[in-house]
């Protein structure tokens, strides 16, 4: 295939789109882009919760080594983000 598509690929949305943004009030669907909507206007970038939400489902955290799909945790205590090791982590997975 054409050198100008693959490159098309590999510069792809963020993978965290596939997931559903929990952002209040944002609620982007998946795959849809994150949206301020007071006006409207679509961000380049996704919510950071967003971000956190797809890291914990992707990956495990090195951090405080929880499985996916379970919340980050300090001293036993959840998290509503997640160790910035563990968003690491899920990008490395898709690698
Ligand atoms: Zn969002
Ligand atoms: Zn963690």
């Amino acid at each position: 295939m054409p050198a100008s598509i693959r490159h098309g690929f590999r510069a792809r949305a963020h993978p965290a789109r596939s997931v559903p943004c929990p952002h209040e009030p944002c609620h982007a669907r998946a795959h849809q882009a994150c949206i301020v909507r007071v006006n409207g206007r679509v961000l380049k970038k996704l919510h950071p919760a967003r971000i956190a939400a797809w890291a914990r489902i992707t990956a495990c955290c090195p951090e405080c080594q929880v499985q996916p799909g379970i919340p980050c945790h300090d001293d036993g205590r959840a998290r509503t983000d997640v160790h910035p090791r563990r968003i690491q982590e899920a990008k490395e997975t898709l690698a």
